[in-house]
């Protein structure tokens, strides 16, 4: 089967799921307050602030299976939500005191003297225009940077960004722009998942080709001279685990080496969305604790201890956090107890960078009975091949059932 056809019955289930979920949200207008999610629950070790908007548009195409942005304001008008962002942004900065600076320490230990970090986040893309156009963008950035100013900090903002509305910025937005953003001492992050085709663009479906990607990269660093970053994604359907492990050590190496900030995200199941429909049907297994803490110790081989090497997504996502996660689930090999332990290395790693804690924390789950459970099943793995034929197999399960999953939810 064509990647082509795989691609085009994966659209077709995400996007049935996001027309049923829009149509169980009963109340739709603008919002003046943005989400705030702590230290704890955000893309890195500070405060994210989360604009409530349009959706993204990639999503209303089908893309991005484990994506669940899907709410449709679409009884508010476009003028209205863009300006309720202004709005947001007024509120961010009238509570800047509360919501980024007292929520949670944001002084890490060796940043310069009044330097406040935190990540901006759009529901998709800050510079998709259909999202974000770019008179109120730049409005918003305007008033961060007058804002550092007046009060004297100096901010370093993590933005979030999808390639093809960075390589469809217009020469005039990137002039206009360009310095405010270098002011900001942003990072832009962007959505890769993975560097794998197969695993990019058609089991999360991103509708991303890697020389978009790289397009991308070089118009933030080369026109708007700011830092980069990209996010992994681990934990894909039909995927098992050493395909996994395989595939972000590879996208791990690539980004290293050309410089890209990663952003590990680890998978967590939204209603309403492919993986969790599988999952549901006992189709998906979702990745389990001791192979994320492989990831973790591959890291630890190629990075040093050093602050914003990488970061490390919120592992278990909300809030609220969601009841099924990959420490929780009833697919997982690895126990309760040595869940728990990788889960409470992963959430001070993200924050103190330090692999020798995290050993600490970590220690002899190896020796643990399930860790062998863990190991057989991995070599009970190594003769399952043809991932093409599994991702096919669940995408014809997952039509069939589409339907029935809904109503099975909808309760
Ligand atoms: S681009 Fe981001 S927000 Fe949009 S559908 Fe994909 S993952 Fe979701
Ligand atoms: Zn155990």
């Amino acid at each position: 089967m064509k990647n082509r056809e795989l691609i085009k019955k994966t659209k077709e289930i995400n996007r049935f799921l996001r027309i049923a979920y829009a149509k169980s949200i009963k109340k739709r207008k603008a919002f003046n307050i943005p989400f705030c999610r702590s230290i704890k629950e955000s893309i890195g070790a500070f405060i994210e602030v989360i604009y409530k908007g349009l959706p993204c548009p990639y999503s209303l195409k089908g893309t991005c299976a484990p994506c669940g942005y899907s709410n449709i304001p679409v009884a508010v008008s476009k003028e209205k939500i863009w300006q309720s962002l202004v709005t947001q942004t007024d509120y961010i900065l009238k509570n800047f005191e509360k919501l980024i600076l007292k929520k949670d320490k944001v002084d890490l230990p060796h940043d310069p003297k009044n330097l406040v970090r935190f990540a901006l986040s759009p529901t998709g893309s800050f510079f998709s225009n259909f999202e974000i156009p770019p008179k109120y963008r730049k409005e918003i950035l305007e008033k961060f940077l007058r804002f550092s100013k007046e009060r004297n900090f100096e901010f370093e903002i993590f933005i979030e960004a999808r390639a093809e509305d960075i390589i469809n910025l217009t020469e005039r937005e990137k002039r206009e722009i360009t310095n405010i953003l270098n002011e900001l001492n942003v990072t832009i992050l962007l959505g890769l998942e993975s560097i794998n085709d197969l695993t990019r663009n058609v089991i999360y479906c991103k509708d991303l080709e890697l020389n978009d990607f790289e397009k991308a990269i070089e118009i933030i660093r080369k026109d708007l001279k700011c830092k980069s970053g990209a996010f992994i994604f681990a934990g894909l359907h039909s995927m098992n685990e050493i395909e996994t492990f395989n595939d972000i050590k590879k996208t791990l190496l690539y980004l290293k080496k050309r410089k890209i900030l990663p952003v590990i995200m680890i998978e967590n199941l939204k209603s309403f969305t492919l993986p969790h429909l599988l999952y549901l049907y006992e189709r998906h297994k979702m990745i389990d604790p001791f192979t994320i803490h492989k990831i973790i110790l591959f890291m630890s081989s190629i990075f040093e201890n050093k602050k914003l090497e990488w970061l490390f997504a919120d592992p278990v996502g909300g809030p609220p956090a969601p009841k099924v996660h990959a420490f929780k689930n009833r697919t997982k090999i690895a126990c309760p107890k040595c869940s728990n332990k990788i889960l409470k290395g992963i959430r001070n790693l993200r924050e103190n960078y330090s692999f020798n804690e995290y050993l600490k924390t970590t220690n002899a789950i190896e020796n643990h009975k399930c860790f062998l459970k863990y190991e057989s099943y991995l070599n009970s793995l190594k003769s399952q091949k043809n991932l093409k034929e599994r991702v096919k197999s669940n995408l014809d399960f997952a039509l069939k059932k589409k339907v029935e999953y809904v109503k099975k939810i909808s309760f």
